[in-house]
């Protein structure tokens, strides 16, 4: 017994050892992550596949396409090989949208009344990746996992791991509960998610001007009508988080610019 409790110690000095090495793309914060990879984004998958098959999938249609050809941009710029991206538009008026682990992103018609533009749907798209990219998800799963602590971990060291995972994964995700899908990730979370965003969707060639527009029309009628903040707590601090991503970027590429010309000038003047 002594030494089961002595197994069941270091493995979880591992996991926690393992779980330090994650860092969120862009932002470089910190992560605790206690779930492979592989084993998120098959979760992933086979909820996508479940998700997809209750709903009604919008197929050949303008919007359904430019989501597609939207997608498929930004997850270009994000260069992630082991994804396996899908971007479809699902019949529903709520305003919101999600992505599951590996890429797997779905667009309510319902977002296309606020989305006035390619660029405003591009930020919600890019929203949803970076949530995927920084592993939002299993995040959740982790912190789920530690607060269950050795009673997980117990299970692990027996090998019944799947059956807990997938009720973990499915408690992080808001699977079965009332919001649908994108359950509300905690502020940070979700400030990370619009900073990333912003940065991939510059990254890709979209204006980052209508990602504040985006947010602005999206914040207008939240209570009661806006589904999307019904999970994406929301705030006058969100909108002026967004406001100063959006003005580093600028700041940072008319330095670039900037350094550019200045070099083209001296090779000029060499
Ligand atoms: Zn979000």
């Amino acid at each position: 017994m002594n030494n089961f409790i002595k197994y069941i110690f270091i493995l979880f000095t591992i996991l926690l050892f393992t779980a330090c090495t994650h860092k969120a793309p862009i932002t470089k914060r910190n992560q605790m992550i206690l779930m492979s990879q592989s084993q998120e984004l098959a979760l992933g998958e086979k909820t996508y596949n479940n998700t997809l098959k209750k709903s009604k999938v919008i197929i050949g249609t303008v919007y359904a396409n430019k989501i597609k050809e939207i997608g498929f941009r930004i997850a270009k710029v994000v260069n992630k090989k082991n994804y396996k991206w899908e971007f479809n538009l699902v019949k529903n008026k709520q305003k919101n949208a999600f992505c599951l682990p590996g890429g797997k992103v779905v667009v309510y018609t319902g977002i296309l009344q606020v989305a006035k533009n390619e660029h405003q749907l591009a930020t919600v798209i890019s929203h949803e990746i970076a949530h995927a990219l920084a592993r939002h998800g299993a995040e959740r799963v982790s912190s789920s996992m530690i607060a269950n602590g050795v009673q997980i971990i117990s299970n692990i060291a027996l090998g019944s791991k799947a059956p807990h995972l997938t009720k973990s994964f499915n408690i992080a995700y808001g699977l079965g509960t009332q919001y649908g899908i994108h359950l509300p990730y905690g502020r940070l979370q979700e400030n990370e998610a619009d900073e990333i965003g912003i940065h991939l969707m510059h990254q890709a060639g979209y204006d980052i001007n209508e990602a504040l527009s985006f947010w602005v029309n999206m914040s207008k009628g939240k209570i009661n009508t806006n589904e999307f903040f019904s999970t994406h707590p929301s705030s006058k601090t969100r909108i002026k988080n967004i406001k100063k991503v959006i003005n580093s970027i600028k700041r940072s590429s008319s330095r670039n610019t900037k350094q550019n010309s200045n070099n083209i000038i001296g090779k000029k003047i060499k």
